[in-house]
């Protein structure tokens, strides 16, 4: 394995009670990793790692975050930090810069302050977080704006590009939320919503100078498809990357291919207590579940028999597992949903338009197409039958 990044959640404890919250963050774990045991772990992720992102629960929540932090920094290594951004000051954001902070993600996961706070559970965040924002701009400190979409917020997805757009944010990273934890399945987005956020957000792409706006989507965000455009962090998704280029580290010192796995317990790899990390994961058979012979000896269903089965390994695995109870298939792929709806008989006008648009095509400028070669445009939607839901999902695509 090439020197991998690592995912560290320093704590578990939190100050925020998201509903999406893949760890359940809130209380200390029981067996947290001592301040010696941390530093012990910067010193090693010195050696063996080539970069170190710290989140939590919320990292400034570990009494000794500066001592993690300062340790760090003395090995000169590039480091991350993912908050909730209630601690946030300008008094904080100029000791991380002079710390060597490279990156700071914080989160905004609505248009309006009322779902924000509501998701998040924590009155006033989002107005905070957007001053945070301002300081961050004048203290010249890169930063990234996190949203994770679910069934609360995706009714604001046109809101919250134009709330990027005119904010000092430059990089909005997206992402959809994975029932695991605290994340209730039903909230989690279906198929329709989860595809027509992917194309709203690639006509987005198109359609916005990444100058003014770097939309930087997930792991998670769908593959191969032959209609949206590329949109994703990734030139060309190889499978789940759990255990290859990055893994995780639990508060309690348990490792992981991926913390996004972190509530599924079969998935422990060893815990950096009993032994250095390096002889956990400097082996050979380190994550053998995403090991490309064997995972695809496990795909199932759909992905089993999917042409890209071996390239993709079943999408991301946090979510095929989430979704399936397996890493080896995942409904949530714009292929599988584009090849399923090709022989899907249309139940009413909207499952009608999602047929063709599965079947339609995106052109340079970011006009979206139906199979039958008519645009999609507000006046034909406006014809159809629709309930508000679905007209609101497709108005989006037409007025980005
Ligand atoms: S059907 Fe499964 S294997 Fe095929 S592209 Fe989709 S997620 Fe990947
Ligand atoms: S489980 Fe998903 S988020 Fe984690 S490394 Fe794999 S693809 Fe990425």
């Amino acid at each position: 394995m090439n020197k991998p990044e690592v995912l560290w959640e320093i704590t578990h404890k939190c100050n925020a009670k998201c509903i999406h919250c893949i760890s359940g963050a809130g209380d200390t774990r029981n067996n947290e990793l001592t301040t010696e045991e941390a530093l012990y772990i910067c010193d090693q992720l010195a050696e063996c790692s080539k970069a170190i992102h710290l989140l939590g629960g919320e990292v400034f929540l570990r009494n000794d975050w500066k001592k993690i932090i300062e340790r760090i920094h003395s090995h000169g290594m590039y480091y991350s930090i993912v908050t909730n951004g209630i601690a946030l000051n300008r008094e904080k954001i100029k000791y991380l810069k002079n710390t060597g902070l490279k990156n700071i993600g914080i989160s905004i996961d609505a248009g309006t302050a009322e779902v924000n706070d509501y998701i998040r559970g924590v009155p006033g965040l989002y107005n905070k977080v957007f001053e945070v924002m301002d300081i961050l701009a004048e203290e010249e400190m890169k930063f990234t704006v996190i949203s994770t979409f679910n069934k609360l917020n995706i009714h604001q997805v046109d809101l919250m590009l134009g709330n990027m757009i005119n904010s000092p944010a430059k990089v909005w990273q997206t992402q959809g939320a994975v029932a695991h934890g605290r994340m209730a399945k039903d909230l989690a987005l279906n198929e329709f919503e989860f595809y027509i956020l992917s194309l709203f957000l690639s006509v987005a792409k198109k359609k916005i100078s990444e100058d003014i706006l770097y939309i930087a989507a997930g792991h998670d965000q769908g593959h191969f498809s032959k209609v949206i455009p590329h949109y994703t962090v990734h030139e060309k998704w190889e499978g789940c990357y759990a255990g290859k280029a990055t893994f995780g580290i639990c508060s309690n010192g348990d490792i992981q291919g991926c913390l996004c796995m972190m509530s599924a317990e079969d998935f422990v790899l060893g815990n950096v207590k009993e032994k250095p990390i390096k002889e956990i994961y400097d082996v050979e058979n380190f994550c053998s579940w995403n090991h490309r012979d064997e995972k695809y000896k496990t795909l199932k269903g759909f992905c089993k028999d999917c042409e890209h089965g071996y390239q993709c390994l079943a999408g991301c695995s946090s979510i095929a597992t989430a979704l399936t109870g397996t890493v080896g298939e995942n409904p949530q792929c714009h292929h599988r949903i584009e090849t399923e709806w090709k022989t899907k008989q249309p139940a009413n006008e909207f499952e009608y338009l999602f047929k063709e648009l599965t079947g339609g095509f995106v052109d340079k400028n970011g006009n979206v197409f139906l199979a039958s070669g008519n645009m999609l445009t507000k006046s034909l939607i406006s014809k159809l039958n629709l309930d508000a839901h679905q007209q609101k999902l497709l108005s989006y695509i037409s007025n980005v």
